[in-house]
């Protein structure tokens, strides 16, 4: 038995899985926000820590031996999966996974970032690419594929192509979750990040000197009394019984 819990907002209960058994829907997203935001390279060891037990069983058993086939795979899907609204930086493998979690992650923030400008047609070949990848991978055409971590990863992936109408990228880059689900919030994923990013426009504008308005005050004077003028001009053709006024 293992013990799924979740740390951040797009959390549910704690839950209990079997081995064996398919993770909820709320597992599923939780992985998927976990792995593509990188709650295993998280400042806080805490997380880090409960990414490496949770999610031990959720990718194939690290075998170093593979490691030099891991990496080309790892540099292949870094040429090949690409989209240019986004950077995704080259990372370096871990202890536990190998390659297996940043080669995921990767695949993962391309298939957002296309869905997030709208690509939503582009997004859903790249999910069926991962479906192809896991009904492949690390087993022969007779093998029974009972594997745990297969049957996870393919309910997690499964959720990911339900769900990309809803993938967006928030517009803060200070943002520890910029990966979500959108709600109702299209551009951030909460308004702490709206008010946050405002917050930074405003302090980069002030290290830029960058007037809010370019206007003259003369300027903004002149734009007020037309507005006067025609507001002026409305009522008094209401007054006659008409309503258009010409510009
Ligand atoms: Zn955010």
């Amino acid at each position: 038995m293992e013990t799924v819990t979740r740390r951040h907002k797009f959390g549910g209960k704690s839950g209990v899985t079997q081995q064996n058994a398919t993770p909820s829907v709320i597992q599923c997203q939780n992985f998927l926000f976990d792995v593509i935001n990188a709650a295993d390279k998280s400042s806080s060891r805490d997380s880090r820590s409960h990414f490496a037990r949770v999610y031990e069983a959720w990718f194939p058993p690290q075998d170093a031996a593979e490691s030099f086939f891991q990496r080309a795979y790892y540099n292949d899907v870094r040429n090949w999966w690409r989209e240019e609204s986004v950077q995704i930086p080259e990372e370096e493998p871990d202890a536990q996974f190998g390659y297996h979690v940043i080669t995921l992650r990767h695949k993962l923030r391309v298939i957002w970032a296309l869905a997030d400008c709208g690509n939503l047609a582009q997004a859903e070949s790249y999910v069926h690419r991962i479906l192809v990848w896991l009904s492949r991978c690390y087993s022969g055409p007779s093998d029974a594929r009972i594997e745990g971590w297969r049957g996870r990863l393919f309910a997690a992936i499964g959720q990911l192509g339900w769900k990309l109408q809803r993938l967006k990228i928030c517009r803060n880059p200070e943002c520890a979750n910029r990966y979500f689900f959108k709600e109702t919030q299209i551009k951030f994923c909460s308004s702490e990040c709206a008010s946050n990013s405002e917050r930074l426009r405003h302090l980069e504008r002030e290290r830029l000197k960058i007037p809010k308005s370019r206007l003259s005050s003369a300027g903004k004077r002149k734009i007020s009394l037309a507005q006067q003028k025609r507001w002026q001009k409305y009522r008094a053709s209401k007054k006659k019984g008409g309503g258009k006024v010409s510009t």
